[in-house]
């Protein structure tokens, strides 16, 4: 396949400003999509400059942000607008997500609550306003969900996130099912531990002591990157993946085929 993988796409990255959505935000714009930026803060979690002015500077991509809380409907249709001033969107990443690390007896209502808006409501709502537009503008589309492989392995010590990211591997497959013959293809990733602020400070794994006991059975033998990420990303979001739709590809180094 000659010249650039999402050339004449435009991509709505819900959580692009920080962590894997800025990888994915960055390698799509790389590949020639014009890109939304659609998060609750425009600069990046782990610091340096906002995701859009970065793809402005490195490529001949546009790029915009959107304040998008995806908590919101309203929010995400204002992504979409965004979207349509590049032509329209065409690829979703439904990236936006957080992650909780709470003993099951200790979740509270309004943890599980607020779990269940972020990681299955916002990827519900970017799906729906997704498909919405692709089925208006008669275009094919690829829509990109992030599970995680706790959204296939339970876990006593986040069970509120495993549910939730379960939650978004079977949406995944409704939507394939709902949309599949109007060209609309919806996957999943299913990363493992990923270096991120999430998996540095909200859930301190990476750099932390007790980590060792998730990195040990990865037999890629060290963490996931973010790139690692956005390069399955682009695969599922590209017509290399015409013919996969409803797939749950898991970017984890090999640890939960193995262990
Ligand atoms: P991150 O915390 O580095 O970045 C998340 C981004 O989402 C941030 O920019 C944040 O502002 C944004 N965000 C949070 N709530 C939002 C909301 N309500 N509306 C819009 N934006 C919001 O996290 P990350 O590690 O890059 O994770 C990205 C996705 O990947 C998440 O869905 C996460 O569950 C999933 N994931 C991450 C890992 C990992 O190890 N890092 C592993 C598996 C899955």
């Amino acid at each position: 396949m000659a010249g650039p993988l999402l050339d004449g796409e435009t991509a709505v990255v819900t959580g692009g400003a920080s962590g894997i959505g800025r990888a994915i935000a960055r390698t799509f714009a790389a590949e020639g999509a014009d890109v939304v930026v659609a998060d609750v803060r425009a600069d990046p979690r782990e610091g340096d400059v906002p995701t859009h002015e970065l793809i402005e500077r490195e490529t001949d991509a546009a790029a915009t942000y959107v304040d998008c809380d995806v908590t919101d409907r309203a929010d995400l249709v204002a992504a979409a607008d965004a979207a349509d001033e590049f032509g329209g969107v065409t690829v979703m990443v439904n990236n936006a997500g957080i992650f909780r690390s709470v003993d099951f007896l200790d979740i509270t209502e309004s943890e599980f609550d607020r779990m269940f808006a972020i990681n299955v409501k916002g990827t519900f709502f970017g799906a729906q306003v997704a498909a919405e537009r692709m089925l208006e503008s008669g275009d094919d589309g690829a829509i990109v969900n992030l599970s995680s492989v706790a959204g296939f392995r339970g876990s006593g010590s986040h069970a509120h996130y495993c549910a939730s990211k379960g939650a978004v591997r079977l949406l995944t497959y409704s939507l394939a099912d709902a949309f599949g013959a109007e060209g609309i293809r919806t996957n999943a990733i299913h990363p493992g531990v990923v270096e991120t602020t999430m998996t540095t400070d909200d859930v301190p794994i990476v750099g932390s002591e007790d980590g060792d006991r998730y990195k040990d059975p990865v037999p890629a033998g060290r963490w996931g990157k973010p790139q690692d990420v956005a390069d399955a990303a682009l695969y599922l979001a590209s017509d290399m993946a015409g013919y996969v739709n409803g797939e749950s590809l898991v970017v984890d180094g090999g640890r939960i085929s193995t262990n």
